[in-house]
């Protein structure tokens, strides 16, 4: 079968890369692949050995939300196993096989679960990338994606929706096109994004570089992200803030890096994630960094990947595998460091939502429960059922409004039975998806990203300050 041409998933050329002159990267993988027997070409097809980890126990079934939702064995991870070793076989990648595989959120909550530690991550990776290559996709499902992905991966693009977004709301047209009912039933995914735009904030600038407060501890790039820095600029600028108080020069380049390729990444666009990971480590590559600071959950797993996403390259493998080394969630870092900032007490209850890509992809659970514990005043409460997700899953709730609203509304209301004034997490995509849900549900709450709650420390806020901010 032939690989189905995408947009914006075209071959490309890494400048200067040690490629013949002019022969994209791509055209030479091509080469390398050939169609397999069944659902897969040779080109990473999902490892035997690695589904032959799975003994098919099933204890990662009550913890996969699609398994939660409509409790069908093909819906789970061990059904999803079992289809990718059919097509190892020599099934072929049918409509049916793909719809599954597109179904899984990718939360990674049965990589959590398994107690064979089974990589499950590893496998849908690899099975995603074959998807996307082999399966030619239905014209509405090719020309949503095209345009999620000619959006969301470009911050210039996302930043010029910010206008019009903020003359939608305020010209009073969101109220009266609310009002009517008619959005969720004509275009779901219209909807789906209406409800999740979060409240615009004037963007503050962001320099190239801000030296440590006090003594220099460490040099620490930081990434600003795509949907964080056009709809949550306010999260970089605390992102900023908090470090340099706790020593930290953090080089920022913030008109030369883009997106890091998460998205895409997790879509199975192999070639656009590869692109996207090259130009961010040209960017970063001279800047003489200890480490690099991320604070969106999704972004962060992928760019500890780095190593891996770009090992078929010669001349960005090692560059890759050692900035995957640098990598720290912004909590991973603060807590390896320790404070040196005095804290200011918060008096303030407050839930900690899980995001999958800090728990269960990265393993990052203590560390943002310890820095907000250590904040005087502050409570901190647990959130029943916080293995499931809440439905965001990058942009798995704009191609599955129905389930992710579903997903959301369960979260919704464990989250309000904490009783919490103020939601804590620490990935944009889950702070749209919670606050959506909670507004559906009709509760009040202020949501906010970790960072956001230390900065208000360091600076002495005031806690209705904060509540107000972040609401
Ligand atoms: S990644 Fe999440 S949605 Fe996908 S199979 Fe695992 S638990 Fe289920
Ligand atoms: S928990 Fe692990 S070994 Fe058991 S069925 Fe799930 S993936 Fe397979």
């Amino acid at each position: 079968m032939s690989a189905p041409q995408q947009p914006g998933n075209s071959p490309v050329t890494s400048p200067g890369g040690s490629h013949p002159a002019g022969v994209p990267h791509d055209v030479l993988a091509a080469a390398a692949r050939t169609p397999g027997p069944g659902a897969f070409d040779t080109h990473h097809p999902p490892d035997a050995a690695l589904i032959a980890d799975c003994v098919h126990c099933g204890f990662c079934l009550p913890t996969c939300p699609t398994y939660v939702l409509w409790g069908e064995e093909t819906d789970s991870p061990r059904g999803r196993i079992h289809l990718m070793k059919q097509g190892l076989e020599g099934e072929p990648l049918t409509d049916s096989m793909v719809t599954h595989f597109d179904r899984c959120l990718g939360c990674m909550s049965c990589v959590t679960a398994c107690p064979s530690g089974v990589r499950y991550d590893r496998l849908i990776s690899d099975t995603r990338q074959q998807v996307e290559r082999r399966h030619p996709r239905g014209p509405r499902d090719r020309a949503l994606r095209a345009a999620i992905f000619a959006l969301f991966p470009h911050p210039k693009r996302l930043r010029l929706l910010r206008g019009p977004l903020r003359a939608y709301r305020a010209s009073g047209l969101r109220e009266l096109v609310r009002r009517t009912g008619l959005l969720p039933r004509l275009a779901p995914t219209l909807a789906a994004l209406d409800a999740l735009t979060p409240p615009l904030r004037r963007p503050p600038r962001l320099p190239a570089r801000v030296p440590a407060v006090g003594a220099r501890r460490a040099v620490v790039g930081m990434l600003t992200g795509c949907v964080q820095r056009a709809f949550f600029p306010e999260v970089n600028a605390a992102t900023v803030r908090v470090l340099a108080a706790e020593g930290c020069e953090v080089v920022i380049l913030p008109d030369r890096q883009g997106c890091c390729g998460a998205l895409s990444v997790h879509n199975g666009r192999d070639a656009e994630a590869r692109r996207f990971a090259r130009r961010m480590l040209d960017t970063f590559a001279a800047a003489g960094i200890d480490y690099f600071v991320v604070n969106a959950a999704g972004c962060g797993s992928t760019l500890k990947e780095y190593g891996d996403l770009l090992r078929d390259e010669p001349r960005y493998a090692a560059l890759a595998a050692d900035f995957a080394g640098k990598v720290r969630d912004l909590s991973e870092l603060l807590v390896e460091l320790g404070p040196v900032a005095p804290r200011h007490p918060l008096p303030v209850t407050v839930a900690y939502h899980d995001a999958c890509h800090l728990a269960h992809a990265q393993g990052v659970r203590d560390q943002p429960r310890r820095l907000l514990r250590a904040i005087p005043g502050l409570e901190l409460r647990e959130i029943a059922d916080p293995e499931l997700c809440c439905g965001s899953a990058g942009v798995w709730n704009v191609l599955h409004p129905g389930p992710a609203a579903e997903l959301g509304d369960r979260k919704a209301r464990t989250v309000l039975a904490t009783g919490a004034r103020l939601l804590v997490t620490a990935n944009p995509g889950c702070l749209m998806q919670v606050a959506a849900s909670v507004a559906r549900a009709g509760g009040h709450l202020a949501l906010a990203h970790t960072v956001q709650v230390l900065d208000a420390s360091i600076r002495g806020l005031d806690v209705e300050e904060l509540l107000h901010q972040t609401r």
